[in-house]
């Protein structure tokens, strides 16, 4: 099989000092990337910086790779881009990965838990992705992953900082996928599940072992690779297993029987179980299509309307 490279393409791994970034930034490192290896150097809970990204540089350049270490913040992202300017030229590729913790049930959950989450999470990859993308767009070509988790698609206790930023990501994702499609801009989301200090007491001890970072590497590899051609999907990767993700939304069905009938707070009770019914349910691609649908939907609605008058 051919092996897939990166000679000549430059990449900024986020949060690459440790867990999952490292994985990315020592796969990437070994097949001809040259690596901005980012890290604060924060504990779990964003608190501290120390400079956990020098080891992985020196194990990227003991392979015979080129990396260099960046310790900002990623609510500074346009330093960490500068590094990849200053040092290589250009920048191609670009992992937004770092993260924090600060879980808490919600009625206990501070302000500062909640900014500390959305600062690192969401504002981090809006200023680093920023930062690059005028030289995405200049080179018409970009590959960008965010990176989301489960507890975002799906809601987790004692997370609604954390589930809302990286929802917040997917949003994100979604709109530069559509603005990035003319230059070449690829913007997709990973959702991990893997072994690394905010999992460590978090997965059973067995699962723990098994869910290594480098299961999860060569998925956001391929998705950051020049063929890869998916803009804007969430995959969900585990365990040596990937899976795609998206929104749905029910067929629908009209709240009233007649256009001059009201909609009342009964008549939706009545037809509830129509609503949430997923039978047939699509997912939409555009939004140009929800209002296509809409005037479709209306449409059919007049003519049936006009049908039942008559009969
Ligand atoms: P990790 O703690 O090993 O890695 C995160 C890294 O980000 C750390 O090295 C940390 O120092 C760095 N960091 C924190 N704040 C930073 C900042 N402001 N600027 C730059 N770097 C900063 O954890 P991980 O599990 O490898 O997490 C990587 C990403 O994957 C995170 O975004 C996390 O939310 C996400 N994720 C992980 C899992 C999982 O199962 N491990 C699940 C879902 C999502």
């Amino acid at each position: 099989m051919e092996q897939l490279r990166f000679d000549g393409r430059v990449a900024v791994v986020t949060g690459a000092g440790g867990g999952l970034g490292k994985a990315y930034a020592l796969l990437l490192g070994s097949r001809g990337a040259k690596v901005v290896v980012n890290d604060l150097g924060s504990a779990r809970d964003g608190i501290g910086k120390s400079n956990f990204a020098d080891e992985v540089v020196k194990e990227i350049k003991a392979k015979g790779g080129e990396a260099v270490a960046d310790y900002n913040s990623v609510v500074e992202g346009e330093k960490i881009i500068k590094t990849a300017l200053d040092n290589y030229g250009r920048i191609d590729i670009l992992i937004n990965n770092a993260g924090i913790l600060r879980d808490r049930s919600f009625q206990k959950m501070s302000e500062q838990d909640w900014d500390l989450v959305h600062a690192v999470h969401l504002k981090g990859a809006y200023k680093t992705t920023q930062a690059a993308w005028d030289a995405f767009k200049k080179q018409k070509f970009g590959r960008v992953v965010m990176t989301s988790s489960n507890a975002g698609l799906i809601g987790n206790f004692g997370q609604a900082n954390y589930s809302a930023a990286k929802m917040g990501l997917v949003g994100l994702a979604s709109t530069l996928a559509i603005e990035g499609a003319k230059y070449n801009i690829k913007v997709n989301t990973i959702v991990p599940t893997a072994a690394s200090r905010l999992t460590e007491d978090i997965l059973p001890p067995d699962m723990f072992q098994a869910m290594k970072p480098e299961l999860i590497a060569p998925v956001v590899a391929y998705m950051v690779h020049e063929s890869f051609e998916d803009n804007g999907v969430i995959i969900d990767s585990t365990l040596g297993f990937a899976h795609k993700a998206h929104l749905v939304r029910s067929q629908g069905v009209p709240l009233r029987n007649k256009p001059a009938d009201p909609v009342t707070i009964e008549s939706v009770r009545e037809k509830w179980a129509e609503v949430v019914n997923m039978n047939g349910a699509r997912r939409i691609d555009k939004i140009t299509e929800v209002t296509m649908d809409l005037v479709q939907s209306l449409q059919d609605f007049e003519d049936r309307s006009k049908m039942d008058s008559v009969n």
